[in-house]
Formats: C-alpha cells, structure tokens, sequence
C-alpha cells in the first residue's frame, strides 16, 4: 500500500499496521472468514443472533411506513432525545436538558470518534485502561493524541489504582472509561471511578464514558460517572441501542453531557455523518421507554448465557474469568498447553469448531505478551448455540 495519509495512523493506533508498511485485515474479520471457511460456531464477533423486543421492531416498521425517511434534525429527533433524558433521570437521576445536553449519534463508535476529534489535539494525552476496544486507539492516533493506558490484571481485570493515579497527569485531555468492560466483562467499583473523577478535577482532565453495555450486568447494578458528586460537569456519557436492544445494525447511539461540550462534539460529527436512522430514532425511543421488566429479563438471559458458556469453557480446561457486564469472558488456555492464544485462536475450529479472538488483539504490541495465552469467547448467542460450542469445546482435552 504505497498510499501515505492520516489513515496510517488510525491503522496504526488499533495495531493493524506492521513494520513493512502493509496494513492487515483485523483479527475479527480474518476470525470470521474462517468461520464461514471451516462451519465453526463464530463466538469471535459480539453481536446477537436473536430479534430484541418486538416493540422495538415494529416500531421501526411503522416509522418508514409514515413516513420518517427524510433527514432528521442534527441533534437528532426531539422523541429521542427526551427518551434518552427521561432514561437517564429513570435509572439513575441524571437530569438533562434533552434540547441542549443530548446529542444523537451513528452508534456509540460515531459518538467516541466526535468527542476525541473535538477535544484530542496534537500531543493531548488520553487515558485508558488496556486491553481497550480497537476504536480508542485508531481515533487517538488519528486525532494526533498519546495513548496512555492502565493494564487489567487478570483474573479480574481492575486496575492497579497507584498505576491509575501515576497515568493521569496534567497532560491528560481525557479519561476515557468503558464499563462494563469489552473485551473482558469488567465492571469497575465505585471506588475506582470515584477515583477517576478525583484524578479527572485534579489535572482538569474530561472523563467520557462508554456505556454501551449498562443495561447488561450480573450481580451489580450499573454506576454511571456522571451521577457521581462533581462529576457531572466535567463528563461526557456515551451510548448506544445496539447492544441493549440487539440492534447493532442499526446505529443508534449517543451522547450527553455539559452543553458547551455537546456543542463542541457537533461541530465535528455533523461533518462525519451530519444525521443517520431517522426511522430507527424513534423505535430506540420506543425500547427506552420499555417497562423494568425488560431491562431486568435480558440482562438475566445474558446472565444464564454467560453461565452456559463459562461452564462449558471450564469443563474444557479453561481458566475463565467471571464477567459482571457486557458480551463477552476471558479464557486462559496456560491450563490446556497453550501459551500462544494468537495461534490457538487459527487452530480453535480444526481442533474444536468454534471461533474466539485473542485478548493480545486488544492491546499495544509491547504488552502482547502479558495477555498471550488469554482467548475472548462471546455469549451474546442462543442457548443451544453456546451448548453446541461447549460440547465441541470439550473436545479439546481428548
Ligand atoms: C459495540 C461497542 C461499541 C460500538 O457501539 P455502536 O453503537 O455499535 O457504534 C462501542 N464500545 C464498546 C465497548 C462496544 O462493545
């Protein structure tokens, strides 16, 4: 690829450019095309294999049949707004301005890539913990920031709060917080988040939160930033309907915040995508709106899941870790022989017929091998589906 650019460093910051140049295909799109190559059960992608609430559905269906197939306004549709602001206040006390404070968004990645493009200059730095999700680091690196990050230790994967406190400095413009965690299911204490918004006012840094999986903990209930004392003003909150909702195809996410924040953030995403999903604006309005019920039934489904894959995966000869949140476990393969997950990984659907990804896709090269043998198994997929997997999983020790 002899093309030069800004591109090389977002391929850069998410770890796809090698020494010679060349760009490779991501670990989830080369881990998908061998699951369609070899019929293996693909657990290396985290989206749903089942329909969300009908409710949902069908209201989609009727907004294009009456016609909300025209742009929507740039903030996104005032329904959906003041459902995000009625939810906010609903779970957790937030109160926001929905014509000022909220702002719509083409999925959560949209609303991440906004916020850093507004805030992130040449040589700001920006905090996160690793392994991180592969968009952080592309958009860092293409809004000429620094990357620093704090590791996760297994088996829990929180971070060292002395390591936290030593990486935010006056440098920092962003603290840049995902729980639950992806890749590996963490949820952070309150402690640990009061510990940001601390570090967040001492060094005048801005906390941004991706939310995206609040709706899916086990066992704890979610903990926004930006309901905690003094953090609200300094906080912007990101999320999405997709994985709640099981509509990751659609692309409805979005942020709130300080309003002189969400203003800044426009600037930029109405020159990304200006507007998306008017007819799924108001069907993500819908799924908000849903009663308790809802939210408490998938995150138990979710919950069951996890349990079905996680005792598969024991059974095995995996060390598993216990997520509190999000779509996905880590499994240790040191048990099991192997020490490279990068390679068991290509061999898992000869050797088991299921796909997973390998942790060290999730973090900087030089901390590859701190996190070599660990594998990610997605659970967001059909009960008989993750069977089928720990069965063929159990496999492995014959
Ligand atoms: C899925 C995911 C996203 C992307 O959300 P979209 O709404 O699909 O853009 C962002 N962050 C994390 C941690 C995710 O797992």
């Amino acid at each position: 690829m002899a093309v030069t650019g800004p591109w090389r460093r977002a391929a850069s910051g998410a770890g796809l450019l090698a020494s010679d140049g060349s760009i490779s295909a991501t670990i989830f799109a080369e881990m998908s095309a061998l699951a369609v190559r070899t019929g293996a059960i693909n657990l290396g992608q985290g989206f749903p294999d089942e329909d969300g609430p009908m409710e949902v559905l069908e209201a989609a269906r009727g907004a294009i049949a009456d016609g909300t197939n025209q742009y929507p306004p740039g903030l996104g549709l005032p329904m959906l707004r003041q459902a995000i602001a009625t939810h906010q206040e609903r779970f957790y006390g937030i109160r926001l301005d929905a014509d000022r404070e909220v702002l719509v968004t083409a999925g959560a990645t949209e609303a991440l890539a906004a916020t850093i493009l507004a805030l992130v200059d040449d040589g700001d730095e920006v905090v996160t913990f690793e392994p991180f999700y592969d968009s952080y680091g592309a958009m860092i690196s293409l809004a000429r920031g620094i990357h620093r990050t704090v590791p996760l230790h297994a088996p829990d994967f929180q971070p060292d709060l002395d390591q936290l406190r030593d990486t935010v400095t006056d440098r920092t413009r962003l603290i840049l917080v995902n729980s639950p965690h992806n890749p590996t299911g963490a949820v952070l204490p309150r402690e640990t988040l009061e510990l940001i918004v601390e570090l967040a006012h001492r060094h005048n840094a801005i906390i941004v939160t991706d939310e995206v999986y609040e709706h899916l903990t086990f066992e704890v209930a979610h903990l926004p930033i930006a309901a905690l004392p003094g953090a609200r003003e300094r906080t912007i909150s990101v999320s999405s309907g997709g994985k709640t909702f099981n509509t990751t195809g659609w692309k409805i996410g979005w942020l709130s915040g300080p309003a002189d924040y969400v203003t800044a953030i426009l600037a930029v995403k109405q020159f990304l995508t200006f507007v998306n999903g008017a007819p799924f604006q108001p069907a993500i309005a819908i799924g908000l709106g849903l009663p308790d019920s809802f939210f408490r039934r998938a995150a138990a489904d979710l919950e069951a899941k996890r349990d079905v894959l996680s005792l598969g995966l024991a059974a095995a000869g995996f060390t598993v870790s216990r997520p509190l949140g999000g779509y996905f476990l880590v499994a240790d393969a040191t048990p099991l022989g192997y020490s490279d997950g990068s390679e068991l990984c290509r061999r898992l659907p000869e050797l088991a017929g299921v796909v997973a990804v390998p942790i060290s896709a999730f973090v900087h090269e030089h901390r590859r091998a701190d996190y070599s043998s660990l594998l990610r198994f997605a659970y967001c997929k059909k009960v008989d589906v993750l069977e089928r997997a720990a069965a063929r999983l159990a496999e492995l020790q014959h």
